[in-house]
C-alpha cells in the first residue's frame, strides 16, 4: 500500500524525520509507538499530505504520491481516512449528519445514499441508537467512534490513527479499541500510533519504534515487546510497560 523511501522532513533547522525507510502491506496492521516528538504524528501525517516530505519518496498503491503541494485536512488523500486524537465533529450537525458530509459533498452521494451508508458505519461502531444526536450528547468515546465511522464512510483503503484513545477517559478506551480491532478482523490495513501496548501487541502485524526521527526497529509485536534488538527500543519499553 505505501512504501516510504528516503523520506526525510525538517521543521526549521531541527530534523524531525531522518531517512525513513518502511513499507506498509496490504491488510497489515503497523502499530508505531515511541517517544513524545519522536516524529509519529509527522510520519503519519507525511502518509496521507498533510505535510509534505523534504526529501524522499513515497509510493502509494504503486503510483509516487506528488509531494509538491500538501493538503488540507479536508482534502486528504483519496481513499486514505485519518482519525486524530481530537475527533473533530461538526457541533452544529448531528451524527448522522456528520458522517454523511463528506460522502455527499465529495463523492456527490444523494442525501438517501449517504444516509443509508452512514446508518450502516454508525451500526458497524455501535452507534446506531445515536444517529439523531448532537456531538455534546456523546461521551468522548462515542464520539470518537462517530469520528471512525465518518471515516469509514468514505470507503478508505488505508486508514491512519494518531493516538486515537489519548485524549480518552480510562473507561472509554476500550470502546474505541474493540472497533480498530474489529477492524483488523477485518482485514483493513491500518497504520496506528498508540501509547496502548497491550494493544499493539495484541492487534499489530508489525510494530514500528521510532526515536529521534528514527524508525529504530521494526519488528513482530512478541519479539519486539519481549526481545527488543536496539537498547533504545528495551529502555523506552522499560519505561512504559
Ligand atoms: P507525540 O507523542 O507527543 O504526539 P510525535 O512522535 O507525534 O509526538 P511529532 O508531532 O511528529 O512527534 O513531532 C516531532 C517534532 O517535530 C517535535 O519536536 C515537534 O515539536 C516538532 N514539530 C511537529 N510539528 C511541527 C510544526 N508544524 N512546526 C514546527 N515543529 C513541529
Ligand atoms: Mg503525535
Amino acid at each position: 500500500v505505501y512504501q516510504i523511501k528516503h523520506v526525510q522532513k525538517a521543521f526549521g533547522d531541527k530534523p524531525v524525520l531522518k531517512d525513513i525507510n518502511a513499507t506498509v502491506a496490504q491488510n497489515q496492521v503497523i502499530a508505531l509507538i515511541g517517544p513524545s516528538g519522536s516524529g509519529k504524528s509527522t510520519l503519519l501525517r507525511c502518509l496521507n499530505q498533510l505535510e509534505l516530505p523534504d526529501s524522499g519518496e513515497i509510493d502509494y498503491f504503486g503510483k509516487k504520491l506528488d509531494l509538491s503541494q500538501s493538503r488540507s485536512k479536508d482534502d486528504q488523500t483519496p481513499a486514505v481516512g485519518m482519525v486524530f486524537q481530537s475527533y473533530n465533529l461538526f457541533e452544529n450537525l448531528t451524527v448522522l449528519e456528520n458522517v454523511c458530509l463528506a460522502p455527499m459533498r465529495v463523492k456527490g452521494l444523494s442525501e438517501d445514499e449517504a444516509n443509508q451508508l452512514a446508518e450502516h458505519y454508525l451500526d458497524r461502531v455501535g452507534l446506531a441508537e445515536q444517529a439523531k444526536s448532537y456531538p455534546q450528547q456523546l461521551s468522548g468515546g462515542q464520539a470518537q467512534r462517530v469520528a471512525i465511522a465518518r471515516a469509514l464512510a468514505m470507503k478508505p483503503k488505508v486508514m491512519l490513527f494518531d493516538e486515537p484513545t489519548s485524549a480518552l477517559d480510562p473507561e472509554m478506551v476500550a470502546e474505541v479499541l474493540t472497533v480498530i480491532k474489529e477492524l483488523a478482523e477485518e482485514d483493513m490495513t491500518m497504520v496506528i500510533v498508540t501509547h496502548e501496548m497491550n494493544f499493539a501487541r495484541k492487534v499489530a502485524d508489525e510494530v514500528w519504534f521510532m526515536d529521534e526521527g528514527v524508525i529504530q526497529e521494526k519488528g513482530e509485536p512478541e519479539a519486539l515487546f519481549t526481545q527488543p534488538q536496539n537498547p533504545k527500543t528495551a529502555s523506552f519499553l522499560n519505561k512504559v510497560l
